[in-house]
């Protein structure tokens, strides 16, 4: 605990006196110390691209000056890097934007149903390259919810390629979207959806922390995948922007099942 200790004199009736009271600090320290970690997070993210990317020029200026098939290997390295700096950029600003914004407006609603098939038709060629199987599980008729439609598309993009980037190859993807007459939690009729894999699995030890900006079980393997660290941080902040919540189950060696519930329209 961080307490303030604040001194001063008063006027009594019998003469002065001191006042001495004690603010608890605690959260304001917890908050600059998170705000310290995330500038000092970005950095290194950022930095670790922009080495790269230095170190590849000097060599092109050098020793592969005179190389045109180290040339051409070096420069689609540098692209990569260039491009997960941009990845990086870009999530930093949703990340950002979502943060910002009010409660999303009641007057907006979005179709579901309409709106993951159309980003399941989307991915399915991502899916197709790493012989990914998706399945879909969607009513034939709408789904409504009040919300913002980019901001849905990005919660269910995020959650399917996840799905396919950290499950394997040959492996099973599967989104069903169902309704409830009544969710407890939401006090009113819910909307459901799931997206499960039957890939590699997360162990227990680290579901408690997936949604913390930058958390990455295996931070390699995340790079390697063109992974920011920032995917299910947004994803959760716009589910709670929309008065859901997100839950995330998974058995190491089995797959994952990530559970986002709305609110339906009435
Ligand atoms: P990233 O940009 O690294 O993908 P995310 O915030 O989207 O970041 O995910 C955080 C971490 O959670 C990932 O680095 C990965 O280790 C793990 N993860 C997310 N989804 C899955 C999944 N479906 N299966 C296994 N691991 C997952």
């Amino acid at each position: 605990m961080t307490y303030q200790v604040h001194c001063g004199y008063i006027d009594l009736a019998e003469g002065h006196g001191v006042l001495v009271s004690f603010e608890d600090i605690t959260h304001v320290e917890a908050i600059s110390q998170m705000r310290r970690d995330f500038v000092a997070n970005v950095s290194h993210e950022l930095r670790t691209p922009l080495t790269a990317l230095m170190g590849f020029i000097e060599t092109l200026q050098g020793p592969a000056s005179k190389d045109p098939a180290a040339q051409e290997r070096f420069l689609g390295i540098m692209m990569n890097e260039a491009g997960r700096m941009n990845r990086l950029v870009s999530d930093l600003l949703s990340l950002s934007q979502v943060e910002s914004e009010e409660r999303i407006r009641p007057s907006q609603s979005t179709d579901l149903t309409e709106l993951i098939g159309s980003t399941l038709r989307r991915i399915a060629p991502v899916a197709e390259k790493s012989r990914v199987t998706l399945q879909d599980e969607l009513p034939s008729t709408p789904v409504l919810v009040p919300g913002d439609e980019d901001q849905l598309r990005q919660v269910f993009t995020n959650l399917i390629e996840n799905a396919i980037k950290y499950g394997g190859t040959d492996q099973t993807v599967t989104v069903r979207l169902t309704q409830m007459q009544r969710d407890p939690a939401l006090r009113g009729p819910g909307v459901r959806v799931e997206v499960r894999d039957t890939g590699s699995g997360i162990d227990q030890v680290h579901l408690p922390r997936l949604t913390e900006r930058f958390y990455r079980v295996d931070s390699h393997r995340s790079r390697e995948m063109g992974g920011t660290g920032l995917g299910l941080a947004i994803v959760k902040h716009i589910v709670n922007r929309h008065r859901g919540r997100l839950k995330i189950e998974s058995t190491a060696g089995e797959g994952s099942r990530f559970t986002v519930i709305l609110p339906a329209l009435d």
